[in-house]
């Protein structure tokens, strides 16, 4: 019998998608149809995307399992219709492998003070070279599939790199945390602090004024997490103050970030679209085609949403 997968995420997708998840599907070697519409109670999978018209997912009575585009599970978490197994999107060779470059890139900017030189007016000959990475802590708040590669990444270059998560951890190259005491041995010690954490009402406003005053004076904060991470008045007090040198953010809990917010013109903060990274089709494809080959041959499918935990 054909395995029936539809295809629900924000309509401007299916024209890049279509091509790779059919050349996905037809690898793992199942029979299957492939629709952006379908009668709902015959769908066995939903390929899905949370901004997607399907919100109410009671009609669809044979789905086996909701398999997400993105990394991020916030808002569909939250719903109570979807019941069944619901996968997020980890994507190695895709979206991690952007995050990395993006996290390695921003750090490298501000580790190196590329800003001094790039825009000079003043034609300052101001010869004074940065440290090397071994004297320059770095802390990743989030140690999942993107802290972890990003951390890795970073020590790989020379840094000391520090980082907290829900529960207790090896990685190798990065020293790991949890807990609140946890917490604040890498905030104490992270010259750079780069936010991966997952929006969940534990993780809201992580970074207040209490957690800032505990970071080195004038550390950098970089968030390609999400918005609520921060509390936003306690980051502009300690950006005003100095306790915070820059911050980087691509990430708001309004986006796109209304042209009024302070954020847009604070001489010491960089706004970035949400651009950090995102899911690619040609690898993304592949990693949906395996969870629909596992749920068909009955076995556990990969990256599973816990929905106590909201990540
Ligand atoms: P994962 O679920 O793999 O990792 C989440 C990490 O956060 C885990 O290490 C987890 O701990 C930790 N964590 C969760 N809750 C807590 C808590 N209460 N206290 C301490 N640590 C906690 O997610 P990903 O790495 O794949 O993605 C992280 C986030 O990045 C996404 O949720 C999304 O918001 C954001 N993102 C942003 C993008 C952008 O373009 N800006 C693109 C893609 C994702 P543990 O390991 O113990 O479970």
């Amino acid at each position: 019998m054909s395995v029936n997968i539809l295809f629900a995420a924000h309509k401007d997708r299916w024209a890049q998608y279509e091509t790779p998840l059919r050349r996905a599907l037809d690898a793992i070697g199942i029979d299957y149809a492939l629709s952006t519409d379908m009668e709902p109670g015959g769908v066995d999978y939903i390929v899905y995307a949370p901004n997607s018209d399907v919100q109410d997912f009671t009609p669809y009575k044979r789905l086996k399992a909701v398999l997400n585009l993105w990394a991020g599970v916030e808002s569909a978490v939250k719903n109570p219709t979807l019941t069944v197994p619901f996968a997020r999107m980890v994507d190695d060779e895709g979206l991690t492998q952007g995050m990395v470059e993006w996290v390695v890139g921003h750090t490298l900017r501000h580790h190196l003070g590329m800003d001094a030189h790039i825009v000079n007016p003043d034609c300052e000959w101001a010869a004074k070279a940065p440290p090397i990475a071994a004297d320059r802590p770095v802390g990743l708040l989030g140690l999942g599939a993107l802290g972890t590669a990003c951390g890795q990444a970073l020590s790989d270059l020379g840094f000391p790199v520090s980082g907290w998560a829900r529960t207790p951890k090896s990685i190798d190259g990065i020293t790991a945390y949890h807990g609140k005491d946890g917490l604040q041995s890498v905030l104490e010690t992270s010259q750079i602090l780069i936010l991966l954490l997952p929006s969940t009402p534990e993780t809201e406003n992580t970074i207040n004024a209490e957690t800032l005053a505990l970071m080195p004076k004038g550390a950098i904060l970089i968030n390609p997490g999400r918005g609520t991470l921060i509390e936003d008045a306690a980051l502009l007090a300690a950006l005003d103050n100095g306790r915070i040198g820059h911050a980087t953010l691509d990430v708001f809990r309004t986006e796109p970030l209304p042209a009024d917010d302070p954020y847009w013109t604070h001489p010491n903060v960089t706004v970035t679209p949400h651009v950090a990274s995102e899911t690619r089709p040609p690898s993304a494809a592949r990693v949906i085609a395996e969870n629909i080959r596992r749920g068909e041959a009955g076995e556990p499918f990969l990256h599973l949403v816990d929905r106590d935990a909201g990540y």
